[in-house]
């Protein structure tokens, strides 16, 4: 069974027959530059120790440091910290952000800590990565099922071990501790302004657009209301425990003040679900992929349109939120039906361009407004996403191979540039 990695190297082997890159290059790429695997020992509240596993992972460092999210989930494997940490090397370059690409994460149920335990749990992991990661080396974020918080907490932590205040070490913090403005919503808010960008491409009117959002988190729950104020009807919209459905539209931010109300975020993640909310019916996660809506947007967790589910999509667009929510396999069937599938390394590109953002202003020790946020990156992603859009209709190939052109295009010109190292000194 093909893993996630060689699922991701199929894209690559696409994209690669369109772009001057030579074959030596493109077989380094299949292959990520370090992976670390370790054992994190965390004292529990009721005195036993449990042991977790945690994972880095630096994919490529050709273009600058490596830099991506680390994920606090069941499902954490090495498998799939690797391709997202690959996802995140052609993301960074297919938006011309001076990174490389990588990954992290701990393999548990975060919901099931308390508090105290969760703030073991990631201090102990940074102990345990300390010399792997750093501000010009490998630059970690939040990513599913981890928030401000414990960025903060573990900036605390690097900056201990390294006797030094290091904020540009991690992104995505509170902004007391030298986080950006507009970085909590800056993946939806990408999301969005590409969304925009395209549909205005297709020559398409918000108020004739249905929507609906898989996944109702940090991601999620920001592009629903931004394409909600926007005119978009979003007709449906779940978390892990279900959905939400209304034909004539549901109200999204009445949804996301349910959420919060609910949410325990005293308890660190929420204990309700969007399900409990008046006048809707309900569906599964499965019914929402198939629902008759113009735009389907995946935002929870990756490989949720796979070959077995592909066929009963009836959207015309999907707009990837996850990081690889569609495999290649679906992709293969989608192109047949004739879907538009807008890819993840240009959709969900928002969060780290405003971690860049973030990075960059830690080091000049100059904060800016959430005004000039906001215009940098509307503006920058909206730029990458005309090329793509340029490169899928002079070439003829779908948004997604557009966009990995586009990337490893840059990838490949770094490459050439550095030399003969490469060649001699593997
Ligand atoms: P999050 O933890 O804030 O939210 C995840 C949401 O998905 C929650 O609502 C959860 O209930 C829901 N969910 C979990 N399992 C589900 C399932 N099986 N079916 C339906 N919903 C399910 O996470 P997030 O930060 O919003 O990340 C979501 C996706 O977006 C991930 O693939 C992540 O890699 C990607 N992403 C996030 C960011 C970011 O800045 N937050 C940036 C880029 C990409």
């Amino acid at each position: 069974m093909a893993t996630l990695l060689t699922d991701a190297s199929r894209r690559l082997e696409r994209a690669a027959q369109y772009v001057p890159i030579s074959d030596d290059a493109t077989e380094r790429l299949k292959f990520p530059k370090a992976s670390l695997k370790v054992a994190i020992p965390v004292r529990m509240d009721d005195g036993s120790l449990r042991v977790f596993e945690g994972y880095r992972v630096r994919y490529d460092d050709t273009r600058g440091p490596t830099k991506g999210g680390i994920r606090f989930h069941p499902g954490v494997s090495l498998d799939e910290v690797q391709s997202l940490a690959f996802w995140m090397t052609f993301k960074c370059a297919a938006v011309n952000l001076p990174f490389g690409g990588a990954k992290g994460g701990i393999t548990l149920n975060p919901k099931a800590l308390s508090r105290l335990e969760l703030e073991r749990l990631s201090r102990g992991y940074i102990n345990a990565i300390a010399p792997f990661i750093g501000p010009d080396l490998d630059v970690p974020a939040p990513d599913m099922y981890t928030n401000p918080m414990i960025m903060g907490w573990m900036m605390d932590q690097y900056s201990i071990i390294n006797g030094r205040r290091s904020p540009a070490v991690i992104t995505g913090k509170p902004v007391s501790m030298g986080g950006s403005r507009g970085r909590d919503t800056a993946t939806g808010r990408g999301a969005f302004f590409v969304i925009q960008a395209m549909m205005a491409q297709l020559g398409k009117s918000p108020e004739a657009m249905t929507v609906a959002v898989q996944g109702f988190g940090n991601a999620g729950s920001v592009v629903a209301r931004q394409l909600f104020e926007a005119g978009y009807k979003v007709v449906a919209v779940s978390d892990s425990k279900g959905g939400v459905y209304n034909a004539g539209g549901l109200h999204i931010p009445d949804i996301q003040q349910f959420k919060q109300t609910h949410h325990a975020m005293k308890d660190v993640y929420c204990k309700d679900t969007v399900c409990n909310v008046a006048s809707h019916d309900t569906l599964t996660n499965e019914d929402i992929l198939a629902l008759d809506v113009d735009i389907l947007i995946p935002a929870a967790l990756e490989n949720q349109i796979t070959a077995q589910n592909a066929a009963s999509v009836q959207a015309r667009y999907i707009f990837e939120v996850a990081n690889g929510p569609v495999t290649a396999d679906a992709d293969e069937i989608l192109d047949k039906k004739g879907v538009s599938v807008f890819p993840d390394i240009l959709v969900n590109a928002g969060g780290v361009m405003v971690s860049h953002f973030e990075w960059v202003q830690n080091r000049s020790g100059l904060y800016w407004t959430l005004e000039k946020v906001d215009s940098e990156l509307r503006s920058r992603i909206t730029q990458e996403a005309a090329v793509i859009w340029q490169i899928a209709n002079s070439k003829a190939v779908s948004f997604r191979t557009a966009a990995y052109i586009h990337a490893l295009s840059r990838i490949g010109e770094a490459l050439n540039d550095r030399g003969t190292r490469d060649y001699y000194l593997q």
